[in-house]
């Protein structure tokens, strides 16, 4: 019988993404959009693995499937590892990507090329159902790419601060990336490829 995983995400490349990545197995992959609505939980973990386990248990508790989800943003070394978590809010609740990037350009403007160290970070966790008489441990797990945050945007691919991206050993922003490119060394596709295993296991039991 086919597996079904959920993915508690709205965002529809991450969606693509992993329907890529499990081609192979035998497991229907459903977004948001594919079951009952249900409220989203505040993302209010101080951590991106806390963030991660917030969201895949709201999606298991709801609709009774294994879910899945992620949570991701760039750490800057001279923030003291921020935006971290704030990423996708840097600008202020509701702000556009655009309006973090140019934030986080201008906060970036005078510090030193040796002192400009990033990366960016993705934690994903699977969260089984709750099933009377049958514990089982979430997994969790995060991953990261090292970078350097450039002072002007290069490159019109990806998202967020990948025009800002340069990751270490190469010589072109993760904008300046194809989406495949930057799947074989991103933070999220290093941490989707971890997760595999475990997610070939819901599709064979
Ligand atoms: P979320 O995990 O979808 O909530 O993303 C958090 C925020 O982190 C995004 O809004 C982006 O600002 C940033 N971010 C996460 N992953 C990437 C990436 O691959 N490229 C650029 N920005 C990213």
């Amino acid at each position: 019988m086919t597996g079904q995983l959920l993915l508690a995400s709205g965002n529809a490349h991450k969606l693509a993404e992993l329907r890529r990545l499990t081609a192979g197995l035998d497991l229907a992959i459903l977004g948001l959009a594919d079951v009952t609505p249900y409220p989203e939980p505040a993302e209010t973990g101080a951590t991106f693995e806390a963030n991660a386990l917030i969201k895949a248990a709201a999606g298991a508790a709801a609709t009774g499937l294994p879910t899945l989800a992620d949570d991701s943003g760039i750490e800057v070394d001279v923030l003291n590892g921020m935006p971290g978590v704030r990423s996708a809010r840097w600008a202020g609740v509701g702000a556009t990507d655009a309006e973090n990037l140019d934030l986080l350009i201008r906060q970036l403007a005078d510090v030193e090329d040796e002192r400009r160290g990033c990366r960016f970070v993705c934690a994903v966790a699977l969260v089984w159902p709750a099933q009377p008489g049958v514990q089982r441990d979430p997994v969790v797990l995060r991953r990261a790419v090292e970078g350097t945050a450039l002072r002007r945007p290069r490159g019109s691919n990806g998202f967020g601060y990948d025009p800002i991206f340069l990751p270490v050993g190469h010589d072109r922003t993760t904008a300046e990336m194809s989406a495949a490119e930057k799947d074989a060394i991103s933070h999220r596709g290093q941490a989707l490829r971890a997760i595999l295993p475990d997610l070939a296991a819901l599709a064979v039991g």
